[in-house]
């Protein structure tokens, strides 16, 4: 090395330690100005202001001949770093999110050098938190980590700007119970890495994550007889060819990933669009909230009802409040063909206001609802020649100073957010004038909530598999609508048969699918009611946990319909004040049940309490059916109180049969024999018939017939 070589060198050493310091000492200043802005109401993002700043950094930029575009990217980066700092002091939380904690544990795919580590390096970055990175091999293993406490944090790849949504990411996103508390934007640059600086045309084989590979397609077409091979990540196929030491084979990888593994970097910047960025989500176990002063994004996911215009309703209440859509995809709906679940992010913070009632009147509106959460929004951090020209053209503009001033002001608001109002009425969202009219629920085929009354039928307990068959054949011969059958049961002496569980689950199951007939079974308890929901197309609180209020916060927190018996010893509106809990968690499918209460008299089991019938009714929009035979107690009583429980207006009735009353091993006394509910079946075809029925009317509330 030549002497004046080694100088220059040292004055570059000198140079970006001046850089080191200057930036130390611009932490500095952040850190008061976060301390002054503390105490005051402003928002902490102007972007207004930050579009001045590189402006003005950029013209200065080009005075000593720097490329605008160059320095904008360098100072957005600087920004994004204050802004972050900034929010951690404000909440007093550290800036990824929730409580300071010492240590935090957290996972993304692959190994280090992964487009996901990085992103997760990106996001941690900011915190003076210890961090443990965890590789893990599957999207599902990164949440079942969070779900099961081993994982504090995971980064999960939500969307690409040239590949679209991930929906492996968004279809476990919904199967589970876990919250969104940040988002990381990672510019990715896909580079062809490759063990030598050997030609392009003699790679035979690429390594990749099948994302990449999709991101690279255009560039992947022009090597001929070129295999392409998925593996977990992107730095796992850079560890690869570097093991393999072997000129036919590269890596699509970072180019971070070529440092780590010593590879050489053959091209940049492969993507199929020049602009290529990942967004991640950050998923904690719970929600967090964050302040208002932080420009945040909500998340969420909802099912419409089957209505025209039911998707553009939604979108409408979000516009109305002036909540900016910056997101919309859809889903298919598990187990639900032809129905789908749309994901929406959108500008605010669940702590605001207006982002809570526009939830209040999303949640009326759609089928389900699950917020993922509301969190700190990150910006792009791209600056087009566009944007450049714009911003100087807005430095240079007298009023934009003002204007700045006029932003800051808006979004000034007094402190931060009041605790939600507490609602004076014990429900709202169930109350019929929430709607206005009788809330209609599908459930397959079957539609419950009309004229024509549905009919669930089948054994108190699945006891065999040729139990549930033999009964599901005479609901279906019969033209009942859905299949019944405890699995577990809530017995009242510990020594009574508790039913087959899971095993019993996939007998119903069974019998169900071989006669098209819905199911509806049973949980007791909250852990079962999201492994059940895959299963069974009904889930039934029963009367002994009508007040259960952690089941029924779960329930209401998957896409599945429930039915809703009334506790024993409940009044109306403690029952109704029960199916809110289930819709202000999200599900809005409730149906009720009435099943006899306790009284006085001790001729029958319960007393059928026909009078809420019309109660009931005249309260909600949820449509309400009748339970005759635990409310007697006694087969042969339970007809004529179908009948009238018809006639008062319920919407439809569950009853019990059994192919050997005698020998059930619940509830034998109260249980109908096939062919006395055959009778009943006839009874209720021929009394609740509608001008469209022919023949049995079997046809009944079935939406369209298959073949039987
Ligand atoms: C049942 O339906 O099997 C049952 C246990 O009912 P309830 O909760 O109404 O007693
Ligand atoms: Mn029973």
């Amino acid at each position: 090395m030549t002497a004046e070589l080694e100088s220059l060198r040292a004055d570059l050493d000198r140079i970006d330690d001046r850089l080191i310091d200057a930036l130390a000492e611009r932490q500095r200043l952040i850190d008061k100005v976060a301390q002054h802005k503390s105490s005051q109401a402003a928002s902490l993002h102007d972007g207004r202001r930050e579009k001045q700043i590189l402006a003005r950094l950029a013209k200065k930029g080009r005075t000593g001949d720097l490329d605008g575009f160059f320095v904008m990217r360098v100072f957005r980066e600087i920004l994004d770093y204050s802004i972050r700092r900034q929010q951690g002091h404000l909440t007093g939380q550290s800036p990824q999110g929730g409580p300071a904690k010492s240590a935090l544990t957290v996972g993304h795919l692959g190994i280090e050098g992964s487009n996901s580590q990085l992103a997760a390096a990106k996001f941690f970055t900011a915190t003076r938190v210890h961090i443990v990175y965890r590789g893990c091999a599957s999207f599902a293993e990164l949440l079942e980590g969070v779900q099961d406490g081993s994982l504090d944090r995971a980064v999960l790849p939500l969307e690409n700007t040239t590949a679209g949504s991930i929906n492996a990411s968004y279809d476990l996103l919904a199967r589970t119970d876990l919250s969104l508390i940040g988002e990381e934007i990672l510019e990715v640059n896909h580079c062809l890495l490759m063990a030598d600086e050997g030609p392009l045309g003699a790679v035979r084989r690429v390594y990749s994550h099948p994302e990449a590979l999709t991101q690279c397609s255009e560039f992947l077409r022009t090597l001929t007889q070129c295999h392409l091979e998925s593996v977990t990540d992107t730095a796992t196929a850079a560890k690869i060819v570097a093991e393999q030491q072997d000129p036919s084979c590269a890596a699509i990888a970072n180019a971070d990933a070529a440092r780590i593994y010593g590879l050489h970097v053959a091209r940049r910047n492969l993507a199929n669009q020049r602009e290529n960025f990942t967004r991640f989500g950050i998923v904690a176990r719970d929600a967090h909230t964050f302040d208002s002063r932080i420009p945040c994004k909500t998340s969420l996911m909802f099912a419409t009802a089957h209505e025209k215009g039911a998707l553009l309703a939604c979108l409408n209440i979000l516009n109305a409040h002036g909540l900016n859509l910056t997101k919309l995809e859809s889903r298919p709906r598990p187990n639900a063909p032809w129905e789908y679940l749309f994901y929406v992010d959108f500008e605010g913070n669940i702590a605001d206001d207006q982002v809570q009632a526009a939830l209040r009147e999303l949640t009326s509106k759609s089928g389900y609802l699950k917020v993922l959460g509301s969190y700190p929004q990150r910006t792009t951090g791209t600056e087009t020649h566009a944007d450049l020209i714009d911003a100087i053209a807005l430095q240079t503009d007298g009023t934009s100073q003002a204007c700045a001033v006029d932003a800051a002001q808006c979004n000034a608001k007094s402190g931060p957010a009041e605790p939600k109002a507490l609602s004076k009425s014990p429900y709202t969202l169930v109350a019929r004038q929430n709607i206005g009219h009788d809330s209609v629920i599908r459930i397959g085929q079957v539609v419950v909530g009309t004229d024509r009354p549905v009919v669930i039928a089948g054994p108190c307990s699945v006891e065999s598999r040729d139990q549930v068959l033999s009964s599901a054949r005479v609901v279906r011969e019969c033209g009942a609508d859905m299949l019944r059958g405890g699995c577990f049961k809530p017995r009242t002496s510990p020594y009574s048969f508790q039913g087959l569980g899971y095993e019993g689950l996939e007998l119903l199951a069974e019998a169900g699918r071989q006669f098209d007939l819905p199911t509806v079974t049973e949980v007791l308890h909250p852990g079962d009611v999201r492994p059940v929901a895959q299963i069974a197309d009904v889930i039934q609180i029963g009367a002994r946990n009508m007040q259960n209020f952690p089941l029924l916060k779960e329930v209401g927190k998957v896409d599945r319909p429930v039915l809703l018996k009334r506790g024993m010893m409940a009044t109306v509106d403690e029952w109704l004040a029960a199916a809110e809990y289930i819709l202000a968690n999200g599900n809005q499918r409730v149906i009720l049940c009435e099943r006899g209460i306790r009284t006085f008299e001790t001729s029958t089991r319960f007393t059928l309490d026909l009078n809420t019938i019309p109660v009931v009714r005249e309260r909600t929009h949820l449509p309400i059916l009748v339970d005759p035979s635990h409310a007697c107690g006694t087969s042969r009583w339970v007809s004529p109180l179908a009948l009238a429980s018809l006639a008062a207006g319920a919407h439809g009735l569950m009853v019990e049969i059994h192919p050997d009353p005698e020998k059930a091993l619940c509830d034998g006394p109260q249980s109908l024999t096939f062919d006395v509910f055959a009778d009943l079946m006839s009874r209720v075809r021929m009394t609740h018939r509608s001008p469209g029925d022919v023949g049995t009317g079997d046809k009944g509330t079935r939406a369209s017939q298959p073949g039987t």
